[in-house]
């Protein structure tokens, strides 16, 4: 009986032994791998301040792609990232991932609460500019003839020459920055105008 036992464990140790560190070097590995993906992130951060946000996404995509679980600041960069490329949808999807994630206890969360407002806004930007551009189809297409004058009321301003803010605490007027002081706008302002290309005047 003894004997068997010996013959058992001599047979058994040497796979245990191999199992067991072939568990280990599984985890080494892993451990390896996961430092690499830390240091490639480290880079795509340090391209994302470097202002080149195409070849920081591509990293921090790679590292996305390739880390088992992903480290809560990776959803900061990633969604700051995509602000800056203009991929607002993505920036709040990742940005809000990482204020649920973290709460208001998070590194990033003041920068990134900001980041989320700021792309937030731009989503209802480009809602509203989707309905303009259908609308904008047609009179975009042409140039439009202002008629004799050549002058044409200000749409801004509706001819008045000022603006008016409705704030809680009272109206606030400003000069439009458009017209000129009668409140009109020569034909071809008025055509960059609805191209969107008019430039409000400096003030
Ligand atoms: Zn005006």
């Amino acid at each position: 009986m003894k004997q068997l036992i010996f013959i058992t464990f001599i047979l058994a140790f040497p796979s245990l032994l191999s199992a067991q560190s072939s568990e280990e070097y599984r985890l080494l590995m892993e451990q390896r791998r996961r430092a690499e993906l830390m240091r490639t992130l480290d880079s795509a951060v340090a391209l994302m301040e470097d202002g080149k946000h195409e070849a920081a996404e591509a990293r921090m995509l790679y590292v996305l792609n390739n880390i088992r679980s992903v480290p809560s600041d990776l959803t900061f960069y990633f969604g700051k990232n995509s602000f800056y490329l203009k991929k607002y949808k993505q920036s709040v999807d990742w940005l809000s991932k990482y204020l649920q994630l973290k709460g208001t206890s998070g590194q990033f969360y003041s920068e990134a609460l900001d980041l989320l407002r700021k792309a937030e806004n731009e989503v209802r930007n480009e809602q509203k500019k989707e309905v303009e551009k259908a609308k904008q189809i047609l009179s975009t297409s042409y140039e439009i003839d202002c008629g004799p004058s050549g002058k044409v009321m200000c749409p801004i301003c509706k001819g008045t020459t000022v603006l008016v803010k409705r704030g809680s605490f009272g109206n606030h007027y400003s000069t439009c920055p458009y017209c000129d002081k009668h409140g009109f706008l020569t034909c071809d302002e008025y055509n960059k105008l609805i191209r969107g290309e008019l430039n409000p005047r400096e003030q």
